[in-house]
């Protein structure tokens, strides 16, 4: 059982630790039920019966603590991280929120060097605390650079942090916020990375005014103001270039769970759509034996299953990450893009099914509805994403370095690289392997298809190669990048297809789907106001139809129907 069954929950631990966290979060979430869930989300209500839960469980104390600082059963293990984000995911987004932006909080604090601060926020997660990441401005978004938050020096070693945040998650009761500003010390050039600092502060302090929550949800998303918040060198995390890194590492390591909560939502909702759609009955006939209604299910059903074949391979690759192997740079990335855009497609085909009753309130599509739209625009928008893959395509096509193979990684260990990555810069020098193993090794009609389309797409790589304008053209840039990620996708797709043993047909069918959606792209880039005739000629030459295999689409329409009925929350 491939996807998450909260009923038979059959995701292998290493240890009984780990799948107990799982099952009691599950337990916790039916404990809750259907009814009370959805009726804290409408009224709003802030989640302290699921903050208690983690509390006495020490959950997050366990899965977010590295070894170093922990009790003897804390890791930061990215495999059972998935586990729970998945798990939390598929009963709310809200409850995601809580321990996603805790994750964030925690970042710059583990690559930190402030040791007291470290330990302090070890008991802090044993008793049960929060945490929150203060980057956003009102004013500045993506920008990061125009950070305006100042942290002004008073002299031996005291401080003084002025100026507010916005969208900050958990803004409103986190034990510590990890602040992101810059220093009143004078710098060489706007960009100059000396100013630049990370400190903590306790949102319970009379010097931080929580002004509002932003948004009308269960989450708090806070603006909040330090006023003359004092500090000491004491609280200071990082400073100048260290600190600039460690925003960037930051976030590369957390959104990654983004495609997670995309997973665990889109899982939860086709359990419900399937289910109605399946015992619905109209014309005296199940709406399941419409063809059309079949191949939106199949469609939805094989980009989730493409989307969780990717997310975990890509996890398998931060595991194994170090000084001289970064690919999960670009993996993750695509993780928090692809995936995450992935899962409003997939929502959108399965609401096609159900229509009305996806509107209504006392089911979790209605929810689902809302909530994975959120998903690509947090941490870094699907344009910021895409800016940063398409940087990767010299190295991923041209300059291929030999790797030993990685396996699956679901062993228990610290993932301790991950808190000691050093400077963010040379994304040029990541080397990556080569695709065509991952391709070779496959021989199957659709994957045979989206190989002559890769193939087409080399050629414009090598020969058509986008001119000076139209690398400045970031408009013509993303509709290039989609056509990459498709390369990236489908190969860690075939790789992880493999260790999973997911069966020829449903491999084939998400291939149909390959296809036709770089098809679609190439026909995007076609249209685009700069594509020369010799870019048009070989993108044109990329458009192609899917092979229809009746068996292998049979097999996978079986697999689908029997998921019909097989999970319902308990009310
Ligand atoms: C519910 C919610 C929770 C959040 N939680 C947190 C949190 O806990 N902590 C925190 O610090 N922040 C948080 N954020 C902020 C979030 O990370 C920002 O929304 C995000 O960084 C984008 O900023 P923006 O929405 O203001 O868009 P802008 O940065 O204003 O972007 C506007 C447009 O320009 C495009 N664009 C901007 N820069 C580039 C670029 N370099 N390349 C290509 N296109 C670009 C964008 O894609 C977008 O289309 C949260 C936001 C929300 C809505």
């Amino acid at each position: 059982m491939f996807l998450l069954n909260p009923h038979q929950y059959t995701r292998e631990y290493p240890d009984e630790e780990s799948r107990g966290i799982m099952l009691k979060t599950i337990e916790f979430f039916e404990n809750k039920g259907k009814v009370k869930l959805k009726n804290d989300d409408h009224e709003r209500v802030w989640y302290q019966d699921f903050l208690d839960f983690v509390k006495k469980e020490k959950i997050f104390a366990k899965l977010l603590t590295p070894k170093e600082y922990g009790d003897p059963d804390s890791r930061w293990d990215t495999w059972r991280i998935i586990g729970f984000n998945e798990i939390l995911a598929f009963y709310g987004l809200h409850y995601w929120y809580a321990w996603q932006v805790s994750i964030l909080g925690l970042g710059p604090i583990w690559m930190s060097k402030n040791e007291d601060v470290k330990k302090k926020t070890a008991q802090l997660l044993k008793d049960g605390g929060i945490f929150g990441l203060g980057l956003s401005e009102k004013e500045h978004g993506a920008d990061l650079y125009s950070t305006e938050m100042l942290l002004k020096a008073l002299g031996d070693g005291n401080y003084v942090a002025r100026g507010s945040k916005y969208y900050i998650g958990n803004g409103n009761k986190a034990s510590l916020v990890s602040i992101f500003a810059k220093t009143d010390k004078p710098g060489d050039s706007e960009n100059d990375y000396s100013r630049y600092v990370f400190f903590v502060v306790d949102s319970q302090h009379e010097k931080y005014e929580c002004v509002k929550n932003l948004v009308n949800a269960q989450s708090y998303v806070a603006e909040f103001k330090l006023n003359d918040y004092p500090l000491t060198e004491a609280d200071i995390l990082s400073k100048g270039r260290e600190a600039w890194d460690c925003t960037l590492n930051t976030v590369n390591i957390g959104k990654y769970n983004l495609g997670w909560a995309s997973i665990g939502i889109c899982t939860h909702a086709f359990y419900e759509a399937i289910t109605h759609a399946a015992t619905r009955n109209l014309y005296g006939k199940y709406v399941t034996d419409f063809p059309h209604i079949r191949q939106l299910f199949v469609d939805a059903y094989t980009r989730l299953i493409a989307m969780k074949l990717f997310a975990l391979r890509a996890g398998d690759y931060m595991r194994t990450a170090s000084q001289e192997d970064r690919r999960y740079i670009l993996y993750n990335s695509i993780v928090k893009m692809k995936v995450t855009s992935e899962g409003e497609q997939v929502i959108n085909l399965l609401w096609d099914v159900i229509a009305a009753r996806g509107f209504e309130a006392e089911t979790y599509f209605s929810q689902a509805t809302r909530d994975i739209r959120a998903l690509p625009k947090l941490e870094g928008t699907v344009h910021v994403n895409m800016a940063q893959i398409v940087k990767f395509m010299p190295a991923y096509f041209f300059m291929a370095k030999e790797f030993s193979p990685i396996p699956k990684v679901d062993d228990a260990k610290d993932d301790a690289f991950l808190f000691n990555q050093g400077i963010t810069k040379g994304l040029n020098l990541i080397r990556f392997h080569d695709y065509r193993i991952a391709y070779d090794s496959v021989n199957l009609p659709n994957a045979n298809i989206f190989k002559k389309q890769l193939e087409a797409f080399s050629e414009f790589m090598a020969q058509a190669t986008p001119d000076g304008d139209q690398t400045k053209d970031l408009d013509f840039l993303l509709s290039m990048g989609e056509l990459f990620t498709l390369v990236v996708y489908g190969q860690l797709i075939i790789e992880n297809a493999r260790i999973y043993d997911t069966g020829d047909a449903l491999l084939d069918q998400i291939f149909d789907l390959m296809v036709r959606d770089f098809s679609k792209y190439s026909l995007q880039l076609h249209s685009k106001q700069s594509s020369t005739e010799q870019q048009q000629e070989i993108l044109l030459r990329m458009i192609k139809k899917p092979q229809t295999d009746k068996e292998h689409y049979e097999t996978v329409w079986k697999e689908i129907y029997s998921l019909n009925g097989l999970y319902e929350m308990r009310k």
